[in-house]
């Protein structure tokens, strides 16, 4: 079951600016920064009631966050939904014909099992499901 919109994500060139931009923006400061080797991003999350905002900026040029950056420039990136459990809703939507970019959930930011939907599928939208480690 999706629960709710757990954050949405935007990719940024240079997130000690952004961090600075958003924190006006909001009138509040982020509440932690984490580097994710795995993904090639730095990251920083942004607390806004129920609702995140992560900034993403890539760390190499292989990064998936460098190459949307280079097609598309900066905005937002993906739309990450909050899963009670991650597997049984990737079988749901592995049954309904979605694709998934990540067969098996991996590790993300702010302690998380994500994974990715392929864009392709769900209307040009890049949707990830997390779920709160336990
Ligand atoms: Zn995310």
């Amino acid at each position: 079951m999706i629960k709710k919109i757990e954050h949405i994500g935007i990719a940024v060139k240079d997130i000690t600016r952004s961090n600075e931009l958003f924190t006006k923006l909001f009138g509040k400061d982020y509440y932690k920064v984490e580097a994710v080797e795995s993904e090639g991003v730095n990251t920083s999350f942004f607390m806004l009631g129920e609702t995140k905002i992560e900034l993403l900026q890539a760390t190499n040029e292989n990064s998936a966050i460098a190459k949307f950056i280079e097609k598309r420039g900066e905005g937002i990136h993906h739309i990450a939904y909050d899963v009670e459990n991650i597997e049984e809703e990737m079988s749901r939507l592995k049954n309904e014909g979605f694709e998934f970019i990540n067969p098996q959930p991996k590790d993300g930011a702010d302690n998380k099992r994500i994974c990715f939907l392929h864009p392709k599928s769900t209307n040009g939208v890049l949707v990830e499901l997390c779920e709160e480690k336990r």
